[in-house]
This record gives structure tokens, C-alpha cells and sequence, in this order.
């Protein structure tokens, strides 16, 4: 299968697509085609392990690579323990239209394992395929749990470094202490004085530079990205959708062929995106509903058809969704061109030259059949957080609850009544201070540590602290390093952690 770039000037296989992280022009790659799964294979996935859902979905999209490579790559990220919970993606039920795929059972307690841990299997076989001999320097901007993901992932991977850049006091104390305690021989962690859009606005542009990939080369280094732009981050993350679907068929909560809705916490839209793409692909999506936190800019994109950068950068309970700049609308955005580069490239340099792009509103009519969307502010999240514990006696960390409040929204104002599964993106114990404030009151957790917060929320839901949390007590901090939020700064640090 060939892929090629949303701004129209790239095509590469699909290792070669993986290997680059993205494409030459500025672009982001897309498959060629949706490799279609119909009825009858996803009925198949029923008796499937995940590991088995997770070949079947990639064998359709990785023609370059062998069955062995696929099939081992699978079974070293989802195999061996490394997720805590036997079904890797496990389906909770609150009640019988409401269902919750928890992601968050890996190595870092967030959705981004379920592909950071495929992606160096992915990206070393594919550097092997192309004789690529020099050493793969993953460069990543993080919000908080893609910078832990990826250096869990590439952690002592022959081949490859990863350095991480993550924004200085944008990020949760446990976030923050799980990238700065990291271990490894080939891990680096820098703080950027900015928020996430500058970090990622930086490491795109050390991406684009052309001295800086040179001077990387004269060091035996080529980049590479494992920021959702990547395509082999978003491919492992089409895999659970079929899973939960599958899941929900063989509990018997819908039948063969019916239609459900997602909601989905978004930030960068590439856990959505996986969805939009399984949908492609014909598992039968209804709605796919995109929830953001106070940082709404998406919401008034589908409601308005444009996206307008112009606007207040707010910090809240959830992190990991506070961004302005998302990455993978481009790749809708390119379905939504009929697949016209030279459009996409003409909407993408609007938004750097003024700040804003309008779609016209036949796309915004064409996106608003597939998705729909809104927000909710940390009042609102908080709320969610406990109303949802009281009425199920289930912890919802703040993403998932943003989801969970923007579906109750939707309910009420729309008459769909379809099956419903919010994907929730992270443990509870990521983010323990916020959790049990809103559970116990803000006075019950004032000036306690995010362990002890921790604490509270196993004695109230009985669910053991992971030990992934308690473990950070311990762990010695080994990267102090910052720099600031211009590419030059960035670009130093880089240089002097890759010597
Ligand atoms: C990354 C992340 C998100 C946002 O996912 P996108 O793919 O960037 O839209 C939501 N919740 C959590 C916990 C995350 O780590």
C-alpha cells in the first residue's frame, strides 16, 4: 500500500512512511486506501485475543512488511506482561448503553502505550527494510503522557534515542517525575519554558530544518517522530476500536451490524482519528464524538467550520488535552478536500500566516455527518468525576470525565440513544490530587502530595495504587535540563544531550 502526504508532494511505502514520521513537504502521511473489514471479519475477531485483532488490523495496512515481523512486533508490545490487564484493552459497562474501553493498563497508565509500545518494534524493522544504518533520534513534544509512553517504548532500544520535550509547569507531578526519573542509556528529558504548542511548533520545525537534519546525519543520526503525525502511532490505535466493538458483539449488547458511537477526549485528534479510520474501513460507526476540555477550539470548528487560533491558552485538570494546534485534523481535513493537497497545504499556511482557516460549509455539513463535538470546563469535569463515582462507583480520570460530560450533553440535546463507548485515556492515578478533590472536596486534599492523594483514592474505590505510581516515591531524578521555547534553544539542547 502506498501512502501519501496530505499536502500532496510525498509518496512512500508504508515502512518508509513509519521510518520518516512525516513527510517531506510538511505533510502528514495517509494510507492510499481504507483496507475494507466487513461484517463477517470483525465477527471473526469475537474469539480473538487482542494480539490477534491487533495482526489482523495490521497485516492489512503493512504489505511491506513480512507476517513474521508483524506477528512479533505484536507480540512484543502486548505480550510479556508489560499491560496489567490480561484483555489489554479491557470493556467496562455502567450501564447498558454506556461503556467504558479503559487504555490506560500499560507500562505509563495512558492510552499512548497501546501504540508506543508497538511503534519502536514498527520503526526498527522498518530502518532494517530500508538499510537505514544510522542511529533513529526520536524527537517527541509532549503534553504529559506521550513524553512517558515514548521513553518507555524506545528505553534502551538498540538503534534508537529519545528525547522528549515537555512544557515546563504544563504537566501533573506525576507525569513530570515519571519522564524526569526515567532510566536508560539512550533517554533524554527536556523541559521547554512554553506550553505544548510551542514544544510541538519546535520540534516541527527541527523536523523542517534542513541544517538541522544535517547536522544530525554528520552525527550518524536521522530523525524520526512518535507524535501521533507518525502514522504508526495512529495504526495500533485503529485496533481497539474493532476490539471494543468486537467485545460489545459478543457480550451480546448489540447485534451484528449495528451502529455505536465513540467519545472520545481529544487533544491532537489522534485517538479520534484511529476511530474515523476504523469507520472507513466499515466498522459501523454512528457518531464519533469529539470532547475537549476549557481549550475548545475544535468544538468550534465542527460547529463553525473554522479553526481559529486566536484565542486564550488555558491550563487545566487535563493536561494531555490542553493544546490549540492538533496535529491530526490535517489528515481529516485531507478526506474532507477529496484528497487535495494543494488545499490542505493552502488551509495549513493560512493558520501560520493569520492564525485561521475557514473549510466552507459543505465540509463543515460533510464532517458534522460523521462527528460531533464539545467541551467541558474543570467545574464541569470535576462534577462528572463525581457524579459518575457516586452513581457507579467508578474512577474516571479527568480526560475520560471530560468525555463523559460531553457525552451526557450530547444525549440531552440529541435523540440518539445508540450504544455508547467513552474511550478512557488514563488511570485515575495519573492525576490523584484532581481526582480525589473532586470526589472529596478540594478542603480534604488541600496541601496533600499526589501520593497521598493516591491513597485516598484506593481506600474509597478499592483499587489498588499502581505500582507505577509508588515506585516514583523512590526513583532518583536524572534529567534536570531545560531550555527556551524558541527552535534555536531547541535545537541546542538537542545537540548538546546527542552529543
Ligand atoms: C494524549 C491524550 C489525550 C489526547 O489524545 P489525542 O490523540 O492527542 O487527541 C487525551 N487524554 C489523555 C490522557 C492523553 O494522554
Amino acid at each position: 500500500m502506498s501512502f501519501f502526504s496530505t499536502r500532496g508532494n510525498a509518496c512512500a511505502s508504508a515502512s518508509q512512511a513509519i521510518l520518516a514520521g512525516m513527510a517531506g513537504d510538511g505533510g502528514l502521511y495517509v494510507p492510499s486506501l481504507f483496507p475494507p473489514m466487513g461484517a463477517d471479519e470483525i465477527e471473526r475477531m469475537l474469539t480473538m485475543s487482542y494480539e490477534e485483532r491487533a495482526i489482523s488490523v495490521l497485516s492489512a495496512f503493512l504489505d511491506d512488511y513480512s507476517a513474521d515481523d508483524i506477528s512479533e512486533s505484536v507480540h512484543a508490545a502486548y505480550g510479556n506482561n508489560h499491560f496489567n490487564d490480561p484483555s489489554i484493552a479491557p470493556l467496562k459497562s455502567l450501564d447498558g448503553f454506556t461503556h467504558v474501553l479503559e487504555l490506560f493498563h500499560g507500562p505509563t497508565l495512558a492510552f499512548k502505550d497501546m501504540a508506543l509500545q508497538l511503534l519502536p518494534q514498527l520503526l526498527t524493522r522498518a530502518a532494517r527494510m530500508n538499510g537505514e544504518e544510522r542511529e533513529i533520534a526520536i524527537l517527541v513534544a509532549t503534553s504529559g503522557d506521550t513524553g512517558k509512553a515514548a521513553l518507555e517504548g524506545f528505553r534502551n532500544v538498540p538503534g534508537t534515542s529519545c528525547t522528549v520535550f515537555y512544557p515546563l509547569d504544563g504537566v501533573s507531578e506525576i507525569q513530570q517525575l515519571q519522564m524526569t526519573t526515567t532510566d536508560g542509556s539512550n533517554t533524554h528529558v527536556i523541559a521547554v519554558r512554553g506550553n505544548f504548542d510551542d514544544a510541538q511548533t519546535g520540534v516541527k520545525s527541527l523536523f523542517g530544518s534542513a541544517e538541522f537534519n544535517q547536522d544530525m546525519h554528520d552525527r550518524g543520526r536521522v530523525l524520526s517522530s512518535a507524535n501521533s503525525i507518525n502514522f504508526g502511532r495512529l495504526l495500533p490505535q485503529i485496533v481497539y476500536y474493532f476490539s471494543a466493538y468486537a467485545d460489545l458483539l459478543a457480550k451480546g449488547t448489540i447485534k451484528k451490524g449495528e451502529s455505536i458511537n465513540f467519545v472520545v477526549p481529544t487533544g491532537n485528534f489522534g485517538n479520534i482519528l484511529a476511530g474515523y479510520y476504523a469507520r472507513n474501513m466499515g466498522l459501523p460507526i454512528n457518531k464519533l464524538i469529539c470532547a475537549s476540555n476549557r481549550n475548545d477550539v475544535l468544538t468550534d470548528f465542527f460547529k463553525t467550520g473554522i479553526y481559529d487560533l486566536r484565542r486564550m491558552f488555558y491550563k487545566t485538570m487535563s493536561p494531555s488535552m490542553d493544546i490549540l494546534v492538533s496535529s491530526n485534523l490535517e489528515r481529516l481535513l485531507y478526506e474532507s478536500a477529496d484528497r487535495d493537497g494543494s488545499l490542505v497545504s493552502v488551509w495549513m499556511n493560512q493558520l501560520k500566516t493569520s492564525g485561521s482557516y475557514s473549510v466552507g460549509e459543505q465540509r463543515r455539513e460533510w464532517m458534522a455527518s460523521v462527528f460531533a463535538a464539545g467541551c467541558a470546563d474543570d467545574k464541569e469535569t470535576a462534577g462528572e468525576i463525581r457524579e459518575v463515582f457516586t452513581r457507579y462507583e467508578y474512577l474516571m480520570d479527568p480526560h475520560t470525565a471530560v468525555a463523559s460530560k460531553v457525552l451526557r450533553d450530547y444525549r440531552a440535546r440529541t435523540a440518539d440513544d445508540k450504544v455508547t463507548v467513552i474511550v478512557s485515556t488514563a488511570s485515575p492515578y495519573k492525576f490523584a490530587p484532581d481526582v480525589a478533590g473532586a470526589i472529596q472536596g478540594e478542603k480534604a486534599v488541600r496541601n496533600l502530595d499526589a501520593f497521598s492523594c493516591s491513597e485516598i483514592l484506593s481506600s474509597i474505590s478499592g483499587i489498588p495504587v499502581p505500582e507505577q505510581v509508588n515506585r516514583l516515591k523512590e526513583l532518583p531524578v536524572r534529567h534536570t535540563l531545560a531550555c527556551e521555547k524558541d527552535t534555536k534553544s531547541m535545537a541546542n539542547a538537542v545537540k548538546q544531550v546527542l552529543k
